[in-house]
């Protein structure tokens, strides 16, 4: 595969330049727009696989784009913003934003959260994967079995559930509501505290140390993100 195109939709130039030299240094091809018009008639014009967006952009609002855009386009889509509100944080990332980065941010951590956006968007002629892999958990989602170090792990229907939800979408930061939603159903969107037990059911079970997750990290005030 030739090297990733990325497209930074971003009014404010001296951010286009700093986020475009850190991304290039990277072997990735960058595409710039200052407008969200611009950035749009670009994604229909270039075969683009990840979007980082500014919120604030002198034709509109980052949010409403993203609603409409996945009308359209799958591509993960990474926001970069000075609101730091968490309010902001969820409406980005329920209005379908993979994940969100807060201004001003250090180059490092932007370009270990495009790397993670990649890895999860989808490959050409990829089939669908019937094991998932992630340190010495093994998960047969055919048989709906779960090892760890090659030993069985029982697992509650419930937690089998909220494992599949997280495991769905890699490096995806998932918001209390999308997954109480996905588990339990759209009743129980309000009822944060049956997350933090299951998702502690799931520390206890597949982590090395519960206390120091590796893989169900918590996004505090917005949710959780499994990481491969
Ligand atoms: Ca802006």
């Amino acid at each position: 595969m030739s090297e990733p195109t990325i497209l930074l939709i971003e009014d404010e130039a001296q951010i286009r330049r700093l986020v475009r030299a850190a991304l290039e240094n990277e072997d990735h091809r960058v595409l710039e727009s200052g407008t969200l018009k611009a950035g749009l008639a670009q994604l229909h014009a270039d075969a683009v696989q990840l979007l980082i967006l500014d919120l604030g952009l002198p034709d509109g609002d980052g949010i409403a784009f993203i609603r409409e855009l996945r009308t359209q386009f799958a591509l993960p889509v990474l926001v970069l913003s000075a609101r730091s509100a968490e309010g902001e944080k969820i409406r980005a990332l329920d209005a379908g934003a993979d994940d969100y980065l807060t201004k001003p941010f250090s180059t490092g951590e932007l370009l270990a959260r495009v790397r993670a956006q990649l890895r999860r968007a989808p490959q050409e002629g990829a089939t669908a994967e019937t094991y998932c892999h992630f340190g010495d958990i093994k998960v047969d989602l055919a048989q709906r079995f779960v090892t760890r170090k090659n030993e069985a792990v029982r697992l509650t229907p419930i937690e089998y559930r909220l494992l599949c939800a997280m495991l769905a979408e890699p490096g995806k930061v998932l918001t209390y509501r999308h997954l109480l939603s996905a588990v339990w159903g759209k009743a129980f969107v309000e009822s944060n505290h049956y997350l933090r037990i299951y998702v502690s059911h799931l520390r206890q079970k597949l982590e090395d140390d519960p206390a120091q997750p590796k893989y169900f990290l918590t996004e505090t005030g917005i949710g959780y993100r499994f990481q491969a």
